[in-house]
């Protein structure tokens, strides 16, 4: 047991450099998402971690031991896929004991599908057939067959992709508690960004191969490095910054405050950005308006702010009305 420490991990496809220089370390009993967008290597990474792919250069440690050339079979990972991989000859029940056949007398076998089988809450339909299962109890049965042989760690590829918004919200929360109480150390792959932010204790952002950033997902959000990890989550505007050692100035749209021009303070006439609405898109509790500047001064793009719908009672949100933008200092950030 022990924490995964991940050192100097570079993978190539041919020409291709799919890792490059991967350095990470996984605190044990946490659970870490690699979040980037497509093709950012983060299920090369993952597999590398299990053991299904060797690094051309680097290491994996689990504790003090390095498993960079350990056999898949020889470490006691769990593994679940985007498909659930479920013998569809078995029901439920056998495909949890699959793997556990021969690692424990039947009757302590029994016991235990039993117990997974609470544990994610399918103990009633035991007897079904993959195929007589909906998705989200397919991901539940796979995930409770990856659980049973007592993993030191669990890695999820995407695991709950292919399922509907509503399934996936609510496994969501289910994987969480699971895991928490079960205290594995978890290593999810996705590349949904309110995936990891709810989810994570830990989020890794990848790009072209390279971590970009590893924080809390509250870190990552407030205190994003690069304009990319900025911009990958959550929405950020970027404008042209007033700081000469600064290129870019970004600010969230929740962190813009919006006057109408009645409203204005005789001091804040001139200080603030007038800005013409292109759009607003109600969201239940704030509307997202997409504003042009009216002196553009280099920002060509439309600015997203937040407007909560208590406020936005006190504004005109029409098509072409003018709003005065104000963006605190504080909340900017420059890079
Ligand atoms: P996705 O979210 O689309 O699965 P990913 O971040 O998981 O993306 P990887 O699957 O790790 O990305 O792949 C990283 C890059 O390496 C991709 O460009 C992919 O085409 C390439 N790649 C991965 N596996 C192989 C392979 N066996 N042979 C050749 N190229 C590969």
């Amino acid at each position: 047991m022990g924490a995964l420490t991940i050192a100097g991990i570079h993978k190539s496809f041919g020409p291709f450099e799919a890792l490059r220089g991967i350095q990470l370390n996984i605190e044990q009993g946490k659970f870490t998402c690699l979040l980037g967008p497509s093709g950012c290597g983060k299920t090369t990474l993952l597999r590398i971690i299990a053991g299904l792919e060797q690094p051309d250069r680097g290491t994996v440690h689990l504790g003090s031991r390095d498993i960079t050339f350990l056999p898949p079979a020889k470490r006691s990972f769990g593994i679940v896929f985007q498909s659930y991989a479920l013998f569809p000859n078995l029901t439920a029940a056998d495909n949890i004991a699959y793997g556990l056949k021969g690692k424990m007398p039947r009757r302590q076998i029994k016991e235990k599908v039993e117990d997974m089988l609470r544990l994610v809450g399918l103990e009633s339909v035991d007897g079904r057939y993959p195929a007589q299962l909906s998705g989200g109890q397919q991901q539940r049965v796979a995930l409770a067959r990856a659980i049973a042989l007592s993993p030191e760690v669990l890695l999820l590829d995407e695991p709950l992709s292919a399922l509907d918004a509503k399934v996936r919200v609510k496994l969501r929360e289910q994987l969480c508690l699971l895991q928490e109480q079960l205290g594995i150390t978890t290593i999810m792959v996705t590349h949904d960004q309110e995936e990891a932010l709810t989810m994570a204790d830990q989020v890794i952002v990848m790009n072209e191969g390279r971590i970009e950033q590893a924080g809390t997902p509250q870190e990552l959000y407030d205190r994003p490095r690069t304009p990319f990890v900025a911009d990958f989550i959550g929405a950020i505007n970027f404008l042209p910054s007033e700081l000469g050692s600064a290129h870019v100035a970004a600010i969230r749209p929740e962190h813009i405050a919006a006057r109408g021009s009645d409203d204005l303070l005789p001091e804040e006439d001139g200080r603030l950005l007038p800005a013409k609405i292109l759009h607003a898109e109600f969201r239940g509790s704030y509307y997202r308006v997409s504003l042009q500047p009216v002196h553009p001064a280099g920002q060509q793009s439309p600015v997203l702010v937040d407007v909560s719908a208590s406020h936005a009672q006190k504004l005109d949100l029409r098509r072409d009305a003018v709003l005065h933008l104000q963006l605190p200092a504080s909340r900017t950030l420059h890079y």
